[in-house]
């Protein structure tokens, strides 16, 4: 089923959840413990990432056939261009769609580890745009793109970026789905410039709920998301008390999904690092569990 069908209709907004392929049995475990638990708030859909360097390709189609063909949740599965030729992302194509996964997060993926530009492999894909071209061309799928609010950490300007975004729903792109930020300042300038050049389909908001000190720095140097100031001095006062920094994070997170659904963004999308407990707690209070 085509998850762009389920996004801007009705009177409530859409929730998502990411989870990535784990590398043990331990993971594993824990992300069938945390896909149990947040299926309980009835997401739109979930999907599954596609590791650095493509490293995951057959966990990642193995996983998203998984949650849906036995789990019974609509997957999107994510697909980088780094280091694939046309053939064997065709070969992934080809299987993702055999086992009814049509939906598809097309995606150029970051230059591979101690790599500081991106280069096209031979015969293969320089940015997602040539991707999304590629799929379009070869199923019907629904297809998914990246934005970034805040702009993309190697742009050189945030209208640049955007052209770019625009170029790939011109390749196909169904909708869009944003980098993670915590300013919806941010998100909604980006979305009245993607509208004011002419990208119609829907944007979801991507949030990550902070649940540590340590974790959530990683992931701003990773995404090149800001921490508003305000909240970066309140986390640093209790940065040693962990359960207060969740409890901070949480609060910040279930305010940024307030008041998105306040002004109707097109569905909101959680990067749960195959954790239950932050997501569940803000979709409770969203009244998702209810549904
Ligand atoms: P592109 O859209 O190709 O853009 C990459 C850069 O090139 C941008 O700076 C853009 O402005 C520029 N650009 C685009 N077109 C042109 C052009 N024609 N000429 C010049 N410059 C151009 N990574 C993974 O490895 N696995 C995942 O599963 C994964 N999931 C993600 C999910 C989401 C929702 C998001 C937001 C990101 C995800 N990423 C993932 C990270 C993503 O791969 C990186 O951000 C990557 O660096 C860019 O990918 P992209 O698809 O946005 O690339």
């Amino acid at each position: 089923m085509r998850i762009d069908e389920y996004l801007n209709v009705g009177h409530t907004t859409p929730v998502s959840f990411e989870f990535f392929p784990p590398k043990n049995d331990e993971g594993w475990t824990q992300l069938y413990r945390t896909i149990d638990r947040l299926r309980l708030m009835h997401p739109a859909y979930v999907s599954v990432t596609y590791g650095a360097g493509g490293s995951t390709r057959q966990k990642t189609v193995e996983l998203t056939g998984r949650i849906q063909n036995e789990i019974g949740l609509r997957t999107m599965a994510h697909l980088t261009c780094v280091g694939h030729t046309r053939d064997e992302i065709a070969a992934v194509a080809d299987q993702l769609w055999e086992q009814g996964i049509h939906n598809v997060l097309a995606l150029r993926g970051d230059p591979p580890h101690g790599q500081t530009v991106f280069t096209p492999i031979e015969d293969g894909f320089s940015y997602a745009a040539d991707l999304v071209a590629f799929l379009r061309e070869r199923h019907d799928f629904c297809i998914a793109v990246a934005g970034y609010p805040e702009g993309h950490i190697q742009c050189l300007n945030r209208t640049r970026d955007l052209e770019h975004l625009k170029q790939k729903v011109d390749a196909g792109a169904n909708f869009v789905i944003t980098q993670l930020f915590f300013d919806n300042a941010d998100f909604y300038r980006f979305r009245d410039e993607a509208r004011a050049m002419g990208i119609d389909v829907p944007i979801v908001a991507g949030i990550m709920p902070i649940v540590s000190c340590a974790g959530i720095k990683r992931m701003v140097t990773l995404s090149g998301a800001r921490i508003p100031h305000p909240l970066l001095l309140a986390l640093e006062e209790i940065e040693t008390d962990s359960d207060a920094v969740r409890r901070v994070g949480i609060e910040h997170a279930l305010r940024q999904c307030q008041d998105l659904i306040a002004n109707g963004a097109d569905g909101i999308h959680f990067y749960t690092l195959n954790q239950s407990r932050a997501t569940t707690e803000i979709c409770h209070a969203l009244g998702k569990a209810g549904q």
